[in-house]
């Protein structure tokens, strides 16, 4: 197996809900609840579940934007959960985030040159001249014109932002990137000119991906493997083709059956769930998926299934498979 770069175990956070006349703490959410996977060096792993699952949750601990409660997060042979705040904010240069919504992630008052150039003086680039060539490079390198560096970001569209989001994010040649729902915001047609960027990026520069989004249709071309995750937890984990074309989880199936296909002769059934996601504050015991499952039995209301492997490199958390 090609040398994980990214290996996360037993992941947990949890935010405290205060309330009552004192404010004490009366309970907590779990928002990632004991989540364990890895990336690959110059992999992509899809990371996809609803709103409100800890998807992104997860992707803001691996940086230490939010401090995990549990767990360790080995990166490059470093546990990031152990270092310092001043040897993490070093470590950012080696992991960098791509976000969801470029507009709001770019500062409206600085030119596209200013915001490229802050991540380079941030990690110690001293020399005005090699950031302004840097810069040049960077905008080139994600298919803009080095003139567009004196422009503001509301001058540009949508993909074009989200472009410079990217470019912000190569500037200090990172080794993973976190895109955060990075197409979401953008039209069908953009998304996919965005999706070929990543795609051509990775394959230039050796990247590693983990790509959180909520939809599987997204993540299906973009990713070599896909984690499926529901109310904190990690429902399943396989290779793209084996979970899109064998999905184990009930979860997992539910979602591809709401993924569109364009053939028109498929016999693709919708699998409509009852009710809704319950609110993490409130999570059921046993398994989190069972007032909804199709497939549910007994044991799922009392018991959490174990996240374990099914079929080679294939793993799931599910009481089908005891
Ligand atoms: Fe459904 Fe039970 Fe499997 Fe959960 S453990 S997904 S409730 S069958």
């Amino acid at each position: 197996m090609t040398e994980a770069l990214l290996k996360v175990e037993n992941l947990k956070k949890s935010f405290p809900i205060h309330g009552g006349l004192f404010g004490r703490q009366v309970g907590e959410v779990k928002a990632v609840d004991d989540i364990s996977f890895f990336i690959k060096k110059g992999e992509t792993l899809g990371l996809v579940g609803e709103s409100g699952c800890g998807k992104s949750t997860t992707g803001r601990m691996l940086l230490r934007l939010l401090e995990p409660t549990e767990g360790t997060i080995h990166f490059d042979g470093q546990d990031l959960t152990k270092l310092s705040k001043e040897a993490m904010r070093k470590m950012r240069k080696e992991i960098q985030m791509v976000f969801q919504d470029p507009f709001a992630s770019l500062n409206p008052r600085h030119t596209v040159e200013k915001i490229l150039e802050e991540p380079l003086i941030v990690h110690g680039v001293k020399d005005k001249g090699v950031r302004k060539k840097r810069v040049r490079e960077l905008l080139e390198t994600v298919g803009l014109n080095s003139w567009h560096a004196k422009r503001y970001p509301h001058q540009f569209s949508g993909g074009q932002r989200q472009r410079i989001g990217i470019a912000r994010a190569l500037a200090v040649h990172p080794k993973l990137i976190i895109a955060d729902e990075p197409v979401s915001a953008l039209d069908v047609s953009i998304q996919a000119q965005v999706l070929n960027l990543l795609q051509d990026l990775q394959k230039e520069f050796g990247l590693t991906y983990l790509f959180i989004a909520h939809d599987l249709g997204v993540v299906r071309h973009i990713s070599d493997r896909v984690g499926v995750m529901y109310l904190g937890q990690m429902m399943e984990l396989a290779d793209s083709e084996s979970l899109y074309e064998s999905p184990k989880h009930p979860y997992t199936e539910a979602l591809l059956s709401a993924v569109p296909i364009p053939d028109v002769d498929s016999k693709q059934e919708r699998i409509v769930l009852k009710g809704d996601v319950p609110s993490p504050a409130n999570a059921p015991a046993g398994c989190p998926f069972h007032a909804r499952c199709p497939k549910g039995m007994e044991v799922c209301a009392s018991v959490r299934p174990a996240f374990k492997e099914v079929e080679r490199g294939h793993y799931a958390a599910c009481h089908l498979y005891d």
